[in-house]
């Protein structure tokens, strides 16, 4: 059983990686699950945001990559939907709209902003509809939250939803920042770094980019000076 899935998430750096182009791969290298679930759009603090969870078999898809739920109980939930496609509509579209109240929240905290009241207000709803589904299981002399066995398409971002709630109350949310790419990529990422100076969502997509962008520049100052 999954308790935590951050912990299943630690040195899972990228389920694939270079794709962003692509709506069938997804990143994973945000530090943290619910702001990965907020990479799965593209150029998200550009004018063309682009969708990687267009249909709910991304969205299973998805779960299965972070790892959010047991495969059991995400095979049983694949079957489920099959029948309940409504259900299963409904879900994506309450994941997506929270996926953009968690990306507007820290969004704007990586910026020095205070988050809005309204998202406040919508993540306090679905951190409570999330919770309701946990609860405390020994182990040992250890205790740990544990998700029921839903068979609901909602389960797949329920931990999104209570992970968020978890960070932004938690002493890190001053570490999450928000790509600096000047195309808008708009990726967050936990800024996990000793020096705490991360400004990329990736150094091999944004990063490497900038730096060779750089390199141009340097270059072009160079020749220019010799003339
Ligand atoms: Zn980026």
């Amino acid at each position: 059983m999954i308790r935590n899935p951050l912990t299943f998430l630690k040195g899972l750096q990228q389920y694939t990686e270079g794709m962003k182009d692509s709506t069938m791969a997804f990143a994973f290298v945000a530090e943290r699950l619910c702001l990965d679930f907020t990479n799965t759009v593209d150029w998200h603090a550009s004018e063309h945001a682009s969708e990687r969870l267009n249909t709910v078999a991304d969205f299973l898809k998805w779960s299965e990559a972070a790892q959010v739920l047991e495969p059991q109980l995400r095979h049983r939930i694949a079957q489920h939907v099959q029948t309940h496609s409504d259900q299963a509509e409904l879900a994506l579209d309450r994941a997506r709209a929270l996926r953009e109240v968690i990306y507007r929240i820290f969004s704007a905290l990586s910026h020095n902003h205070p988050p809005g009241a309204a998202d406040l207000e919508a993540l306090t709803r679905a951190r409570l509809e999330a919770a309701q589904h946990q609860h405390l299981q020994p182990d040992g002399t250890e205790v740990h939250w544990v998700w029921e066995e839903a068979i609901n398409p909602n389960r797949l971002w329920w931990p999104v939803a209570v992970d968020a709630a978890d960070l932004l109350t938690s002493d890190l949310r001053t570490r999450v920042g928000e790509c600096a790419d000047d195309r808008g990529c708009g990726w967050l990422f936990l800024d996990t770094s000793k020096s705490g100076r991360r400004r990329w969502c990736s150094m091999k997509d944004c990063g490497n980019r900038a730096k060779a962008q750089r390199h141009r520049a340097t270059a072009s100052t160079h020749r220019e000076a010799r003339r």
